[in-house]
């Protein structure tokens, strides 16, 4: 049911505590209640035990929490969980637990659908109905965190934003979501686990590094070529290799931190010479790693995964020129949760 109530979570702590002063209460019962609320992740005003009954049903008719809830949960052969989560407003996103030996990686959404283009992407297939809050990209994390434990017996060890979304398209709620994530008044992870992965927004490029962020950066490339670029991911139109390398110098200048490129090789798109002289010049110009991945199918697309010898070519020469190149296996793949088939079948 549609509710004009406040979500309590879009308040600051000291937002929180003017609330309190306001109706003639402590500020500092603004403090338990945040924690409550991050820290230990309660969904409901009733389970802030330390917290007055007084207190707790001047609080429910003021606010709600808006929580997320996992509505299906599917484990693939190899271990990789996928999430459908559901939003308090029936919206669905998707949220991915990847676990190797020695880590357990979250690969979380940022928003509802996506409003970029890439003709090989799933997710794109949906567009954009909505940014996500800062609380339900936490509390994805926190969802993964608890079946990372559950399942794996360990913590959650790292965080990539590359499910579904754009994430500097929303910019303002993903750095509030990721301060959360780092704060010891939230869960307290290291920003060095965690990465921001962008098709490549120039602007936000630059405002991230003005900002002086602390996580990593990772820009899905796939064509250093902008004939080719355009052609499988559109936006590129609007913001050509040239801005964006651009931007990239203007990061590495700010942050002097490396940059990783995601790269996926197709027949016939991608696979030829022009292509790798291409990515070997650009990614002279700002120190980097690239990462291969591997294609994902999604349905009826035109796109087929380049042949072992034309990845081998890739790799022999960004090695040859001291490039640093992973190849990245996919993972979830039987239950569409690998990179780009995020779309909510369900
Ligand atoms: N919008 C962000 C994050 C989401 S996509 C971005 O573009 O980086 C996460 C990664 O999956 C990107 O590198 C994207 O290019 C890649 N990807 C999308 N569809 C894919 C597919 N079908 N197979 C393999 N990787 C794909």
């Amino acid at each position: 049911m549609a509710t004009t109530k406040k979500d309590i979570r879009a308040l600051t702590k000291d937002q929180l505590r003017d609330f309190f002063e306001k109706q003639g209460d402590k500020a500092f019962r603004g403090n338990q209640v945040y924690e409550w609320l991050w820290q230990k992740s309660a969904y409901a005003f009733e389970d802030m035990t330390n917290v007055s009954k007084e207190t707790r049903q001047l609080l429910e008719t003021h606010f709600v929490i808006n929580n997320i809830e996992v509505n299906t949960m599917q484990r693939s052969s190899d271990g990789t969980i996928k999430n459908a989560i559901k939003l308090h407003d029936g919206l669905i996103v998707e949220s991915v637990l990847i676990p190797t030996a020695s880590r357990t990686t979250a690969c979380v959404s940022s928003q509802v659908g996506c409003s970029l283009d890439c003709r090989f992407c799933a997710t794109a297939r949906l567009k954009r109905m909505r940014n996500l809050n800062p609380d339900e990209i936490y509390d994805q994390v926190v969802a993964i965190d608890k079946e990372s434990k559950l399942y794996f017996k360990r913590p959650l060890s790292n965080i990539v934003f590359m499910g579904m979304g754009e994430p500097l398209m929303n910019y303002n709620n993903v750095i509030k979501a990721i301060d959360k994530i780092t704060s010891s008044e939230g869960l307290g992870m290291s920003s060095k686990r965690i990465t921001v992965s962008t098709s490549g927004v120039p602007k936000m490029i630059k405002k991230m590094a003005d900002d002086e962020v602390k996580f990593n950066l990772a820009v899905s490339l796939h064509s250093a070529i902008d004939e080719v670029r355009t052609a499988i991911m559109p936006f590129n139109e609007t913001f050509p290799l040239e801005d964006l390398k651009e931007a990239l110098q203007y990061w590495h200048l700010k942050t002097q931190r490396k940059i990783s490129y995601e790269y996926v090789v197709w027949k016939g798109i991608n696979d030829a010479q022009k292509d790798i002289d291409a990515l070997v010049k650009f990614c002279k110009y700002v120190p980097c790693k690239v990462n291969i991945i591997e294609y994902n199918p999604i349905d009826d697309s035109e796109f087929q995964q380049a042949s072992k010898e034309a990845i081998q070519n890739y790799i022999q020469q960004l090695e040859k020129n001291r490039i640093v190149v992973n190849v990245r296996r996919s993972r979830g793949k039987d239950i569409d949760a690998a990179c780009g088939q995020l779309a909510n079948k369900s």
